[in-house]
């Protein structure tokens, strides 16, 4: 039986104070009478030939606009049955929308005719609203990849999102009501007593990376963020939990980590071995930066040494193992596995060299030997010269298998191929210093058999000019000869002493003298001999003692001297000074001539060294200063030179006045 309003004239006005929407109808669905709470929950007064609704534009539930005829004020009017609550959506003219539940009586007079409706308006917009949020917020929940759990204070699981059981493999009612423990390593169960805590304190804990437990017992990398969850009365109840699997980011990092610290060991092993010529120390490092680059148990480089037989390789060195580890192993021969490394085919790598068809197959071992080194993983890569020849091998290995994989490979194949151009450098280098050794083997033979012939020769023209009378014509080809082979035994003398300071055998005798007299002397001398300039003494007068070799010293003056002069073929003079100053005492020597360029200053004491191009026409062997440098560096003094180009020269050498 359908509720009615009876005995209700057309005339009657709806309670005017009611918080609740209300209003009515005739028979015709004109609007009659309506309350305040009406014209607010439509936003307007409604119009006068507005039908049935009130509202600006009417929509059912699912907001498709509702047909007039539809609206639960006809439908009562057609029928005279109850609307009991029916959701519709009211537009108002601003375009806000309301939510609301219509309850539509009919009202009848005293005969039971149908004279009218009542409609009442239940806003429940908020209500929606609310659900509408709590929706949204459920399915951004359900639908993280993250997982999302909350627990209460005391740690039992209040609710867990497919992320969660994605995550730690729970589904929400294996876990629901479970202690948060369930999923907290045994060793890490304080972590959560801190958490807690910190949530008691209304605080939040942000980027907790730590570990948390899978269903199937493995630790899994998580980042953690819990905050506390209050209640309405802003009491901290519980906490959310947003635990982020990181085990990605954790690779990524030490990826990033791994690459960082391999380009370090690359770029190190790379200046090391650029910067080196000595053929151990390159291998040695070669062999330790692979080692390490692949993680490998052990590591050797084989050099490639062919044999009468075409095969023999030479242990050369060694990291993660002791030499004699190898001892008894011997030497890899041609075999089938080490073929094609040791002809430069490639890389070879092999998870488990054990299983590997080539393994195992030669006599005596048929494998490896007895106490060997226990190798399963197994990297090997030639390291081939500039021209293709195979120098030798790495060979790297680790006691478990699948230990070396592509990254390994290239970093290997990376410094090997830096190895060969180091090794290449040095064998040239090698090569080098062999031939210069030669050389100067070469140097000190020949000069020292050339001394005594010249000395024999020098002998028997003194012995000539001697016996020649004065006005002979021969005497002056006589004297011309002596004065060459004077010549001719300064330069093999040079060479000799280039010979000896090679050998490390210049001896030095000291005695004490006085250098301003040396220096007197010498002058005197040399100017007897010199047309082309005057030496000009600029010391003072006086003593200067000094204990030194006094022969190697006059000759260092005597070179500095005939250089000055040498290389100042448009000036007139040169100058000498001899000075003491403290405990040292010095000799300077200055020219107005053709001077030495700022990058030529440091080589010209080098031996056989000459400045080509200007003083190629000035005859010398480039060796004159590389003594004279020794003789000062082995009395513990210094030489140098200060000069311009075009203007001129200053050398100067200074030694301890007493040599300790
Ligand atoms: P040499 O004079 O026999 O060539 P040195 O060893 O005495 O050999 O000198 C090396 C080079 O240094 C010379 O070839 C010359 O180029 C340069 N040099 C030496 N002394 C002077 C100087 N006083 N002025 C300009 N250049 C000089």
């Amino acid at each position: 039986m359908p509720s009615t309003i009876s005995n209700i004239s057309l005339t009657y006005q709806v309670p005017e104070h009611l918080p609740i929407a209300i209003y009515q109808c005739d028979t015709a669905g004109n609007i009659t009478s309506y309350n305040q709470a009406a014209t607010k929950l439509w936003g307007r007064v409604p119009d006068k030939s507005n039908r049935y609704t009130g509202a600006y534009a009417i929509y059912n539930a699912a907001g498709q606009a509702l047909a007039l005829e539809e609206h639960p004020v006809a439908r009562t009017l057609r029928s005279g049955v109850n609307v009991d609550g029916e959701e519709l959506i009211i537009e108002r003219p601003d375009g806000s929308t309301a939510n609301v539940m219509a309850y539509c009586v009919p009202v009848l007079n005293d005969v039971q005719i149908i004279t009218g409706a009542v409609n009442t308006l239940i806003d429940i917009t908020e209500q929606r609203t609310g659900e509408r949020k709590h929706n949204i917020l459920a399915a951004i929940i359900e639908n993280s990849d993250d997982a999302i759990v909350s627990k209460t204070l005391d740690g039992i699981i209040t609710s867990w999102n497919n992320g969660a059981q994605e995550l730690f493999g729970y589904a929400a009612d294996e876990i629901v009501g479970k202690s948060i423990t369930t999923i907290i390593p045994v060793n890490r169960l304080n972590e959560e007593t801190d958490i807690i805590s910190k949530i008691k304190l209304g605080q939040k804990v942000d980027h907790f990376s730590t570990y948390r437990l899978h269903k199937n017992g493995h630790e899994i990398p998580v980042s953690l963020a819990i905050s506390p969850i209050k209640d309405v009365q802003g009491n901290i109840i519980g906490a959310s939990k947003i635990a982020r699997n990181i085990t990605r980011q954790l690779e990524a990092e030490n990826k990033l980590q791994r690459y960082a610290e391999n380009l370090e060991i690359f770029n190190y092993v790379g200046k090391v071995v650029s910067e080196n010529l000595d053929v151990q120390e390159i291998l040695q490092k070669v062999t330790d930066a692979t080692t390490l680059l692949t993680g490998a148990a052990y590591g050797a480089f084989f050099y490639n040494n062919i044999d009468e037989n075409g095969e023999f390789y030479t242990l050369y060195t060694l990291s993660g193992a002791p030499r004699e580890a190898f001892e008894h192993l011997g030497v890899p021969r041609k075999t089938k596995l080490f073929s094609p490394t040791f002809s430069g085919i490639g890389i070879v790598r092999v998870d488990d060299i054990t299983k590997d068809p080539r393994y195992g197959q030669n006599s005596p071992h048929y494998g490896m030997p007895l106490g060997h080194l226990s190798v399963v993983s197994y990297l090997a890569a030639p390291v081939l010269s500039k021209n293709g020849d195979v120098i030798g091998a790495l060979f790297l290995g680790h006691p478990e298998s699948a230990m070396f994989n592509e990254e390994h490979e290239n970093l290997v194949a990376g410094v090997a191929s830096q190895a060969s151009i180091a090794l290449d450098n040095a064998k040239l280098y090698e090569e080098v210093q062999r031939l210069n050794s030669k050389k100067d083997e070469f140097i000190g033979l020949a000069s020292h058999e050339l001394k005594t012939p010249v000395t024999s020769l020098n002998g028997y023209l003194q012995i000539i000019d001697r016996n020649l009378f004065d006005g002979d014509r021969n005497k002056t080809f006589v004297k011309k000869a002596i004065a060459q082979i004077g010549k001719l035994s300064d330069l093999i003398s040079d060479l000799l002493d280039v010979s000896k300071i090679e050998s490390g055998q210049l001896p030095l005798n000291y005695t004490q003298f006085d250098i301003a007299q040396l220096v007197d002397d010498i002058t005197e001398i040399m100017q007897y001999s010199t047309k082309s300039h005057r030496i000009i003494i600029c010391s003072e007068a006086g003593d200067i003692n000094v204990n030194a070799d006094k022969q190697r010293i006059e000759q260092v003056i005597i070179n500095l001297l005939s250089n000055a002069i040498k290389y100042s073929p448009e000036s007139g003079h040169v100058n000498i000074t001899v000075s003491k100053n403290e405990n040292a005492v010095s000799v300077e020597v200055q020219d107005f001539g053709i001077g030495i360029s700022k990058e030529q200053q440091q080589r010209i004491f080098s031996r056989f060294y000459r400045v080509d191009d200007i003083a190629s026409h000035i005859s010398g062997l480039g060796i004159g200063l590389y003594i004279s440098n020794e003789i000062i560096k082995r009395h513990k003094g210094s030489l140098s030179v200060t000069s311009n180009a075009g203007k001129g020269s200053v050398f100067k050498f200074e030694i301890p006045a007493i040599q300790a």
